[in-house]
């Protein structure tokens, strides 16, 4: 291939890339260009260390997602510091310190009564490390601002002392560098990584149950940081003693200090939200449209930036001023075109893609494990997503009968409860499902 068309390549990725997340694409993918193309990865330069953190951290799945829809390859994505002459430099090698949304401010956070304690506890945290709330406990659905004010906090300490030193991590990371950890048998080095910190804050802990090892792992973690008179903040989906199997002694320590809950915001808040967005993007919203926002979409504050996102797109194909009659085509739309397009074709093509099994299999008849679950994901998504009878879904995935169908959308509805993992991969594949039918 020549470098005309690698960089030809490069520049849709790049483009499809910013129209699938502008909030983003405004501070870090200005300076990317390609560094290095072969079949199995692309690497991708950018100007420093920190922009290479923030888009491993934030940016890598999208990028990767696109990269093989245009490429029609599993490639992978990999994000370099400069020319790529030094490749191999991943985040791995970078110098600890975490990677933090430029847009996860306190400043950008509105303050309403459904978070005003996880506000006001965060700042008082943020402001004198150990000496407030030890440890700060953040609770709430998805998407009511938890990772945002975790984040806060940290651009905060930052700010107030360059040389504090934060480790911030999703559970899924602990668990990883843990693991990774025993299998290098570095411990040693993990414990020294970990345990000598300013503040551990780590996101999400919901995802340490049925983790045995790691939750003992956590455990001599938080005794050595609150030892030390060092900060713990801690977030998840729901309060310490309602996180399934989570060993007592943790429950009782995560409980030593304020837990704080994040219910949803109220209309007059999501108004406020809205206008907040649209101004840290540089948009006009009028009075009406965020109250039609804030009324249209109550209980997830990523599906208002969501709704934002999609008004904004069809302005911007269709060249069209945005109107509030614009935004309900287009908020209306988004509903319609998704339940009319979407064929069970989409939806296995995409489920294939993820588990990495063929096309023919799930539209087989083998009744392995590896194609089964798949398999039920699918009829679950076709149930949801399309207008197809529970005949047709059979049909279309090995000549399963109506019943099957039915008994495969209710064990995935049900297991979706409770597992956020379930919940969070069905999320992301009806996103990539329906992602090309929004624009
Ligand atoms: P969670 O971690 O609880 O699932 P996030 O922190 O990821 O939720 O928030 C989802 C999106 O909603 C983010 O873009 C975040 O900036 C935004 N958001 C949530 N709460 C607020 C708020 N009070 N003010 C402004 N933006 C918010
Ligand atoms: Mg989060």
């Amino acid at each position: 291939m020549s470098a005309r068309e690698v960089e030809s390549i490069f520049a849709d990725i790049v483009e499809r890339a910013r129209a699938a997340d502008p909030t983003n694409a405004r501070k870090w993918f200005d300076e990317l260009k390609v560094v290095r193309f072969d079949g199995g990865s692309i690497g991708i330069g950018c100007p420093d260390e920190a922009s290479v953190r923030f888009l491993e951290a934030n940016c890598k799945a999208n990028f990767t997602r696109i990269a093989q829809q245009i490429t029609g390859h599993l490639v992978s994505v990999d994000f370099l510091v400069g020319s790529g002459a030094e490749s191999g430099q991943t985040v791995e090698t970078l110098p600890p310190g975490p990677a933090l949304h430029p847009d996860y401010t306190f400043d950008n956070f509105v303050v309403g009564p459904s978070n005003r304690l996880a506000h006001a506890s965060c700042v008082a945290v943020s402001q004198s490390l150990g000496a407030t709330y030890n440890p700060l406990f953040l609770y709430g659905n998805a998407g009511l601002g938890k990772t945002h004010l975790l984040h806060a906090v940290c651009h905060e300490v930052r700010r107030r002392s360059a040389g504090a030193s934060i480790q911030l991590l999703s559970c899924e990371e602990f668990v990883n560098r843990f693991i990774r950890a025993i299998e290098q048998g570095n411990i040693t080095g993990f414990h020294s990584e970990l345990r000598t910190v300013d503040a551990l804050v780590i996101d999400d802990v919901q995802f340490l149950r049925e983790r045995e090892q790691s939750q003992e792992e956590f455990f001599h973690t938080f005794n050595a940081i609150y030892n030390n008179g060092r900060q713990i903040i801690l977030s998840a989906d729901s309060p310490p003693a309602e996180i399934p199997s989570l060993e007592d002694r943790l429950v009782s320590r995560f409980n030593w200090g304020l837990v704080a809950r994040i219910d949803p915001p109220s209309y007059e808040t999501r108004i406020a939200i809205v206008q907040k967005k649209a101004h840290l993007r540089g948009l006009q919203v009028s009075d009406e449209m965020a109250e039609y926002i804030a009324r249209q979409v109550q209980a997830n504050i990523r599906e208002l930036e969501g709704a934002l996102t999609t008004i904004y797109a069809l302005a911007t194909t269709t060249r069209a001023p945005v109107t509030l009659e614009l935004a309900q085509r287009a908020l209306e739309g988004q509903i319609r075109l998704a339940t009319r397009r979407i064929s069970i074709m989409d939806i296995v093509e995409v489920v294939a893609k993820h588990f990495d099994v063929r096309l023919t299999d799930l539209q087989g008849k083998r009744r392995s494990q590896s194609i089964t679950v798949p398999r039920q994901i699918c009829m679950y998504l076709a149930r949801s997503l399309t207008k197809h009878s529970l005949e047709e879904i059979g049909g279309h995935l090995g000549g399963r009968d109506h019943t099957t169908v039915m008994h495969a959308c209710t064990k995935i509805a049900e297991e979706k409860q409770s597992d956020p993992k379930l919940q969070a991969l069905l999320a992301e594949l009806t996103k990539q499902i329906t992602q090309a039918f929004l624009i």
